[in-house]
């Protein structure tokens, strides 16, 4: 898709728990080329919205349309084939191996055949060629984000900000044409996240596309290029990160006067 043309459209989505409305007739896109990020208060229905994109929660209402079709109710793996890729809020590394092990695993995990054994013994079934060719993509992702040099670490060795940048690598590897991500600077240090923000601009300049969701506003505001704002399940607000921090419901609801 070319720069600046919609790649994620989500309309009037909506997700009802029982009697709790978690989304409520919620819409917005992302531009190929674009970081959106998603902000909101704890509860606000943020992380219900990555599910209800990828696959993982069925809409109560609404649709979603990426790269031109319409993925409404499709199985998360047929949205992860269709270029979505995530990852999720709390690290889901695999400590005793190697960051190149990793993200080849992970790779191997969402391809085709990956999903059909989904078991941690599949790359022991794999053919010789076959895992060569995955490795090689890996160190491929592990350079994009500037992590070549750690690839024979153990995961579990490496810095928490190390490890998120790890879990982006393994969303890589699959050449997707959308990165949503669940809090990626959580619980990491000021240089670790001007270092994850400097590998997302990378990635935004070589053409990804990317969602986010993040509580650090600084960490928003200096890297997005756009900002939808959801309280209690329905949009309040959207606009670039200048038009939000002057947003009088945004500065009420979220920003706290
Ligand atoms: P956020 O990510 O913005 O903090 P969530 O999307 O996790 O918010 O949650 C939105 C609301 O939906 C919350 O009230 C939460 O308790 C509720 N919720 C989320 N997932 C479920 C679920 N699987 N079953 C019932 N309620 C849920
Ligand atoms: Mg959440």
């Amino acid at each position: 898709p070319a720069k600046g043309s919609p790649l994620l459209q989500v309309e009037q989505i909506s997700k009802r728990f029982g009697g709790l409305v978690a989304v409520n007739d919620v819409s917005f896109g992302v531009k190929a080329g674009e970081i959106v990020g998603l902000i909101g208060p704890n509860g606000a229905g943020k992380s219900t919205t990555f599910n209800l994109v990828t696959g993982l929660l069925h809409a109560s209402g609404g649709s979603v349309t990426f790269n031109t079709e319409n993925i409404t109710g499709l199985h998360s793996r047929a949205i992860a084939t269709r270029g979505i890729a995530r990852t999720f809020q709390h690290v889901k590394l695999l400590p005793s191996m190697s960051a190149l092990e990793n993200v080849a695993l992970g790779a191997h995990l969402r391809s085709e055949q990956g999903f059909v054994r989904n078991t941690v013994n599949a790359m022991l079934h794999l053919e010789r060629k076959e895992e060569q060719e995955l490795l090689n993509e890996a160190a491929r992702a592990l350079t994009r984000v500037g992590l070549q040099h750690l690839m024979h670490e153990q995961a579990g060795n490496l810095a928490l900000g190390q490890q998120r940048i790890l879990e982006i690598a393994r969303a890589l590897c699959c050449d997707p044409l959308l990165l949503l991500l669940d809090e990626p600077a959580a619980g990491l240090r000021h240089l670790e996240k001007q270092a994850l923000s400097k590998v997302l601009q990378e990635l935004r300049e070589s053409g990804m596309s990317i969602l986010l969701v993040e509580h650090d506003m600084e960490f928003v505001m200096q890297l997005t290029d756009h900002i939808v704002v959801m309280e209690f399940g329905a949009k309040i607000a959207e606009g670039t990160p200048e038009q939000i921090q002057q947003h009088p419901a945004v500065i009420e609801a979220y920003l706290g006067g």
